[in-house]
């Protein structure tokens, strides 16, 4: 083994054409721009196949060796010290054509100084979430350079537009300052919960622009689409989507109805401020127990709170405070109900709660909770029959949030689009189990497992 291979073995540089200098082993320092650089030494030669230009085959010294030329790549770090490869690269001369090339290697791309092991580096740094300057830092390049490599991993991991889902999940966030709406769209396959892409203007002309540029047979296969409550995207899918089922994600049906009781629970709390002061502060302080599922209460543990006399169990607590208002009893039953129904997936007997809630007489604000629900029905009817949900795209906008954060302010949004995509793309995704589709299938896959385990 010789002392070239030896350095080139600890760089690990594969190209075997790379030749060290073998007089310079020592390794130089040298201070460019005011940071010292370990200087390697080395030459790349071989003996080409064909002409770069004309493809003429190298046979009876049609290809001459014509000169050098140095060019300087960066290696990256060693032991913490920026490295620097002074690469004497052979040019030939084609004595069929006339014209010289240069030499090419697998270190370094042609016209590029930045050595490919460096920008792979950087796509692996890409995918945790950590500021690009950080990066640049670490493997000694500028962050412009950072941000170059950056947009143009973000074009490799561009979504194909002759590839959709057949279940599909929209939502929104918070965008950058410089993006042309607030918000931004995102939307994922709502079963394996990866991201398809980012949209940065949510509008509904340009989200419906967006979608045709998928073809049209393409669109048609998309069988359902969740979303939340309120969402501004019903025409969009309708215009795209002819044959989707909308499902509104359960936790924002659940929201809707919890905000209704809640409502009702602060009027309460204000009609009573000062001829109840002690009813009004446990009704102000106990607003998550009202708002807790009826059969998550406990009523078996007994035990002492501040706002009591005696031993109580939070059953004893809830009764007490609906005992309050006359209204609120009921209320809470019936609303209880419905998240029972949505719980278990029972659309039947959330329809006929609905109806029952018809013929009394309530606030105007809860009224139009329940007319709302009736407006939805349909989808609501999606959400009990199908189990995808929103749920998986809450982590992933907490997970931007971290990002943008990390970024100092991302302002330019196709910059923020491509570390998006490659964080979420590009770290190894650990095999999800994939939920059935129904609960349907999901009963009778329980129902098997069961008689096995029996
Ligand atoms: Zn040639």
């Amino acid at each position: 083994m010789t002392h070239s291979h030896i350095i080139r073995n600890s760089l690990n540089i594969k190209d075997e054409n790379i030749i060290f200098d073998v007089n310079n082993y020592l390794c130089p320092e040298e201070k460019i721009k005011g940071t010292n650089y370990l200087i390697y030494q080395a030459t790349l030669t071989y003996k080409p196949k064909a002409c770069h230009h004309c493809g003429s085959i190298n046979e009876e010294y049609l290809i001459t060796k014509n000169g050098t030329k140095i060019s300087t790549v960066k290696l990256g770090n060693i032991l913490f010290k920026p490295a620097l490869l002074r690469l004497r690269k052979q040019r030939y001369l084609c004595h069929e054509c006339n014209r010289t090339f240069i030499a090419s290697t697998t270190l370094v791309d042609k016209h590029c100084f930045i050595s490919n092991p460096i920008k792979n580096a950087v796509g692996y740094e890409l995918a945790e979430t950590q500021s690009m300057k950080c990066i640049a830092k670490r493997v000694s390049i500028s962050s412009t350079t950072v941000i170059r490599l950056l947009v143009n991993s973000g074009k490799a991991l561009e979504p194909s537009r002759f590839e959709l889902p057949e279940h599909l999940s929209f939502d929104e966030f918070k965008s950058v300052k410089e993006a042309a709406g607030s918000m931004s769209f995102i939307f994922t396959d709502a079963q394996t919960h990866d991201i398809i892409d980012i949209v940065e203007n949510r509008q509904q002309r340009e989200l419906i622009a967006y979608f045709q540029r998928y073809p049209n047979e393409l669109r048609q296969k998309v069988k359902t689409v969740t979303l939340d409550m309120y969402s501004p995207y019903i025409k969009v899918i309708h215009d795209c989507f002819p044959n989707a089922e909308l499902i509104i994600d359960r936790f924002h049906i659940v929201q809707h109805i919890n905000r209704a009781l809640n409502r009702l629970r602060i009027e309460i709390m204000k009609t009573i401020r000062y001829t109840r002061p002690r009813d009004y502060s446990k009704l102000k302080k106990q607003w998550k127990l009202i708002l807790k599922n009826v059969w998550d209460i406990d009523f078996e543990t007994y035990g002492t709170h501040r706002l009591y006399d005696g031993l109580v169990t939070e059953k004893m607590m809830v009764n007490y405070l609906l005992s309050i208002d006359n209204q609120f009893q009921w209320v809470y039953d019936l609303i209880n109900d419905l998240k029972w129904a949505l719980d278990t997936g029972d659309y039947e007997e959330f329809v006929s709660q609905l109806e029952r809630s018809k013929d009394r007489p309530v606030k105007r604000y809860i009224r139009t909770t329940f007319q709302t629900l009736n407006k939805y029905l349909d989808s609501i009817g999606n959400s009990c029959k199908y189990t995808l949900s929103n749920g998986h795209l809450e982590g992933i906008n907490n997970k931007i949030k971290t990002i943008k954060r990390s970024g100092y302010g991302y302002r330019n949004f196709s910059h923020l689009r491509a570390r998006i995509l490659i964080i979420f793309k590009l770290k190894d995704k650990d095999n999800k189990e994939i939920r059935p589709l129904t609960f349907e299938e999901e009963k009778e896959i329980d129902k098997q497992l069961n008689i096995k385990v029996a």
